[in-house]
């Protein structure tokens, strides 16, 4: 499985990927960490990523970029619709009712959901972790933030299964931090110290962020969280570009905010003049050139000016610190380090005001851009059979307090109780216990509608089917199971009735409950029992909440009618099926199609890339060409030949322009090979002569060799005195023989035009030499007979029988490593994760 985790930010994007090594955030195609949040649609492509960004000022109306806000949102939220005037691109209505982007794509107009198009910019991420990786990646966890409600997450889970991704867990982006931080500091607490208390400030281009978190040994707990999601970098830029809107609104008459390609320009000047005013106080230009109607517009700005400008803004940092420390009851004096990341963090009035808050200095131990994506790698690692990492748990919290609501019996109409109160742990599983006859409905919703970003405080709607009475014809004991889901989503996972088997006194009940054992659970118990008992329920529904298994049943009891000494019952447990009523799910059909069609879409980027790649093949050679024609390629080409091929690759370059411009690769593959047609002699003829001095070179040295040895066996030589003489003979001469042929190729060359094709081609010299090394080298290197071995002590890594060299060994000229060194096979190991 693959070990990823996506940083999925409003404005940019991180990967990072777990390797043996530890965790690495990794480079795009342009070896950029960071991959903008943004989607051009052409008319034979998409762009994904930088390539994207660079077309938001020439194609601004097919270019989307923070669209992360739209996720789980109906079209006609007052929030969508007001963001939707200050956009370029456009909006539309999905048939379901939520929120589309409609852009020209392939020559038509198209409407995506907002899940599509995040779905193609986790294309392009996982693309990024494959090229990585060097292989298919789809295990991963994906960043959130921790403000999000469940239909918002729902939808980055349906975006995540468009990409082909399975999201192990959608992890709040301040948790990620959290994990990274913890994991990588050195200096948490020792068993016997008190947990050491961390805040963490998250402050990026769309909301500001904040949660605490107590460390204890391994044990990372989050204890609340706050937020703002009308703080980010994009309200400073809103700010700066209203400001020089009005500007050149007197200075120079111009109305920006009709033009969207000058408002795209705008929008890019000021982000960039904040980013320069965050490292320098002093006044700082803002230049742009044709800006609207040829006009040039020139303003400057300093820090001072522009930190008034943003006082409601930077008022707004202190609420949610303020809120946290409420929450939990902590004083400033227990907070042990706050840690800030986020682009937006930089601001130095931001930092201040954080610091000055807390009465401290920041501590900015983490990468402020790349932490999100590292803890969210460093999750799917401890998800991940694969990687082994130190024993590390997070426990994250519930950010809304949830409530369910139910209809009783006909008269006493709707109840209700809070199921998971604003920072309960997460995730967590719960079990209710109703009686009923029939099938009944849970409403789950958000019960302050005041703290949520969102208009809906209806989470969903849920059916448990099949509900009938016991044989006696008394209500059924209905088990139900709520949680909220590692991905911080609220569910009914599951329900089930206990069937009254039979009654047999004195008999033992069966056990029929299961824990769950993948989280936590806590069992309730909410009797619906009817109106008698109604009044009762309602008193203590709330502390019936933290009662354990045994203090439930006891509860129960009491909760009974007075009666004798009750039979034991035997009973079994039937699974009830449940039907879901979520606000903006997605259906699995249309989920089908949007995967079907990010698959097609991916193909047509993949053909039109490699269209695009023929094309530049044709394009590079010509160039290429014309260069070595009158260049290295020049002496190796007769006049007439040069002229026409000139004329040819002048004839090409004009019709890439005109013609050629916009072909099938097949036309641009024809092209090419044309071309090559009367290129590759040439350029041939050119390579045959670059390498046949070097291959001469080689056959003579071999010839010497075996010459020398040849007299050294005629001279009596001791070393060579074994081999046999018949043998020598052939061997001189197969070695004249290859004398005579290499000189007389060398003069038949030399005098040979290099215009016209060589007398003898490099390979023909290459085989001649190794034919003389298989012919020759066996009857040469023949051992000689062994004497008597003196009994030495055998020396480690002495040379072996039959493998010492001699100083005259031929070499054998396929070999390029010393025979009898093989490679150490690497073990197989689970690679292990240096925390540390
Ligand atoms: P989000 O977390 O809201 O989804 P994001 O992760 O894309 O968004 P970041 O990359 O953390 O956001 O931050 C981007 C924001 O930080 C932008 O508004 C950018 O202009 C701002 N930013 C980056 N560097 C600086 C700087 N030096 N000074 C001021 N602002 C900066
Ligand atoms: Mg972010």
């Amino acid at each position: 499985m693959s070990v990823v985790g996506f940083d999925l930010g409003f404005q940019s994007c991180y990967v990072a990927v777990a390797r043996a090594g530890g965790i690495e955030t990794v480079a795009n195609e342009y070896s950029d960490r960071c991959t903008p949040s943004f989607v051009s649609f052409g008319p034979r492509n998409r762009s994904i990523g930088a390539a994207a960004k660079s077309q938001v000022v020439t194609n601004c109306k097919n270019t989307v970029q923070s669209f992360k806000q739209f996720h789980g949102r109906a079209f006609s939220d007052s929030y969508v619709q007001s963001a939707k005037s200050n956009l370029v691109y456009d909006l539309a209505q999905m048939p379901s009712g939520s929120t589309g982007i409609k852009v020209m794509y392939m020559e038509e107009e198209r409407v995506f959901s907002i899940e599509q198009v995040t779905g193609m910019l986790l294309t392009k991420l996982k693309e990024t972790a494959e090229s990585a990786l060097k292989k298919p990646v789809a295990d991963c966890v994906i960043s959130v933030p921790s403000y999000f409600t469940d239909a918002e997450r729902r939808s980055v889970m349906d975006a995540a299964q468009i990409a082909g991704l399975n999201c192990l867990r959608l992890m709040n982006e301040t948790t990620a931090v959290t994990l990274a931080y913890g994991i990588y500091k050195q200096d948490l607490p020792a068993p016997e110290e008190k947990p050491r208390i961390v805040v963490f400030v998250d402050l990026g281009h769309s909301g500001y962020q904040v949660s605490v978190c107590a460390f204890n040994k391994g044990k990372l707990k989050i204890l609340a969280t706050a937020f703002d999601s009308e703080l980010g970098g994009k309200d400073f830029d809103d700010i700066l570009v209203n400001h020089f809107c009005e500007e050149f609104g007197k200075k120079y008459k111009l109305d920006v905010k009709s033009k969207p390609r000058a408002l795209v320009r705008l929008y890019q000047e000021c982000e960039k003049l904040k980013k320069l005013m965050s490292a320098n106080s002093s006044d700082l230009p803002l230049n742009i050139e044709c800006f609207m109607n040829d006009i040039d517009v020139s303003s400057k700005l300093n820090r001072g000016q522009f930190e008034e400008m943003c006082a409601g803004l930077l008022a707004k940092v202190e609420g949610p610190l303020r809120s946290v420390m409420e929450q939990t009851k902590l004083k400033k004096e227990d907070i042990y380090a706050v840690e800030i990341v986020g682009g937006a963090s930089r601001i130095p009035a931001i930092k201040e005001r954080i610091s000055k808050f807390f009465g401290k200095e920041l501590s900015t131990t983490l990468n402020a851009d790349e932490a999100v994506a590292r803890g969210c790698a460093l999750q799917c690692a401890i998800l991940s059979p694969a990687f082994k990492v130190r024993e590390f748990s997070i426990t994250d919290v519930v950010p809304y307090s949830i409530s369910l609501k139910w209809n009783s019996a006909a008269e006493e109409g709707l109840s209700d109780c809070e199921v998971f109160p604003k920072n309960h742990a997460a995730p967590f599983s719960k079990v209710l216990t109703f009686y009923r006859k029939e099938p009944f409905t849970l409403e789950a919703y958000y019960n302050s509608p005041k703290e949520l970003p969102y208009p809906s405080a209806t989470i969903g709607r849920f059916l448990i089917q099949n509900v009938v009475p016991q044989a006696s014809g008394e209500s059924a004991k209905v088990k139900v199971k709520v949680r909220v889901n590692v991905h911080g989503v609220f569910s009914v996972s599951s329900a089930s009735l206990v069937e009254v088997l039979k009654t047999a006194e004195g008999e033992e009940p069966m056990e029929t409950d299961q824990t769950p054992k993948e989280e936590e659970v806590c069992v309730l118990c909410v009797y619906a029992l009817g109106q008698q008992y109604l009044p009762r329920l309602k008193s203590f529904s709330s502390l019936l909440f933290q009662t354990t298994t045994e203090d439930a049943k006891q509860e129960k009891k009491n909760d009974q009618p007075p009666q004798a000494k009750k039979p034991k019952v035997k009973t079994k447990t039937v699974e009830l099926p449940i039907e879901n009523n979520l606000d903006w799910q997605l259906s699995s059909e249309v989920l089908n199609m949007f995967v079907e069609n990010e698959g097609k879409m991916i193909m047509q980027d993949k053909l039109e890339k490699e269209r695009n790649d023929a094309k530049n093949n044709v394009e590079e050679y010509v160039y290429d060409m014309r260069d070595k024609l009158h260049g290295v390629l020049e002496k190796f080409v007769n006049e007439a030949d040069r002229d026409t091929f000139s004329l040819k690759l002048e004839d090409t370059e004009n019709w890439l322009y005109e013609d050629g411009e916009d072909q099938q690769k097949q036309v641009y593959i024809d092209k090419l090979a044309e071309l090559k047609k009367m290129g590759q002699p040439i350029h041939e003829r050119y390579m045959e002569a670059e390498e046949r001095p070097k291959a001469f070179e080689d056959l003579g040295r071999q010839i010497q060799m075996y010459m020398k040895i040849i007299e050294a066996y005629k001279a009596k030589d001791e070393q060579y005195d074994h081999l046999d003489e018949l043998e020598v003979t052939r061997v001189d001469k197969h070695v004249n023989d290859a004398m005579v042929w290499m000189n007389s190729k060398m003069n038949q060359q030399n005098s040979q035009d290099l215009t016209l094709d060589p007398v003898v081609k490099v390979e023909e010299i290459k085989a001649k030499t190794k034919e003389i090394y298989s012919a020759c080298n066996p009857v040469v290197s023949k051992p000689k007979p062994k004497v008597e071995p003196p009994k030495e002590e055998k020396t480690e890594n002495g040379p072996v029988n039959g493998q010492e060299g001699t100083e005259n060994q031929p070499c054998n000229p396929d070999k390029a490593m010393p025979a009898g060194t093989e490679q150490e096979t690497a073990e197989n190991k689970l690679p292990e994760m240096d925390i540390d």
